[in-house]
């Protein structure tokens, strides 16, 4: 299910940018409502609560909010996978490769071994998907790690790009709080109906 208090706030406050961007940056990944926040972090909560979830994962900057709302309810840690140009061989980390579909880049993300083990039971988090390139390289990481991966949890799918079907069809659970299945800059935005 959906998530009807977000979708409305997408519907007042959400901007459509030209090169299908979705501009939430009044609430969600500038500026971000705190209450909003933590209904979204309840709601991922209720959605994967029996999974046993011993850490959050996600991927600066905007997840960071996201995550740790959702980790106030499971309890959990949070760890976000860091940005970087330039790959720091010499470290302990695990790394992903991820191209970025908001800034044309390619970045390698990393996370320390000290804070992925295995034995965690994993939940991924983020703002956005769209191609599935971010959620995909998280999983990578966990996969390297040796831990379990329990699930995904995005607070808006944009349903007519790739992404959710490629993660889905891995096995993934993928749960998505609010699904943009069309766009536009003068009609704005059209919700995925319920099945
Ligand atoms: P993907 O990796 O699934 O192609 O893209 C997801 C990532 O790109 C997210 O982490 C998010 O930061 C960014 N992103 C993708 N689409 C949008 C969008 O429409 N609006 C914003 N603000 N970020 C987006």
């Amino acid at each position: 299910m959906q998530m009807k208090l977000l979708q409305d706030r997408i519907r007042r406050d959400g901007q459509v940018e030209p090169g299908n961007i979705l501009k939430v940056d009044s609430f969600l990944n500038h500026q971000i409502d705190i209450e909003l926040m933590d209904e979204i972090g309840k709601e991922f909560y209720r959605q994967f609560k029996d999974r046993g979830v011993t850490k959050i994962l996600t991927i600066e900057a905007s997840g960071i909010a996201i995550a740790t709302a959702a980790a106030h309810c499971f309890r959990c840690p949070i760890v976000f996978a860091k940005k970087t140009k330039t790959l720091n061989i010499a470290g302990d980390v695990y790394t992903s490769r991820v191209d970025s579909f908001t800034h044309k880049t390619t970045n390698d993300i990393i996370v320390s071994k000290r804070f992925l083990l295995p034995g965690d039971r994993v939940l991924i988090i983020d703002d956005f998907l769209a191609n599935g390139k971010a959620i995909f390289g998280l999983s990578d990481l966990v996969h390297q790690a040796g831990a379990e991966l329990v699930g995904a949890g995005v607070v808006i799918e944009k349903g007519f790009q790739d992404g959710g079907k490629k993660i889905r069809e891995m096995g993934i659970d993928l749960h998505s709080l609010a699904i943009v299945d069309a766009m536009d800059p003068v009609t704005g935005v059209v919700f995925r109906p319920e099945d």
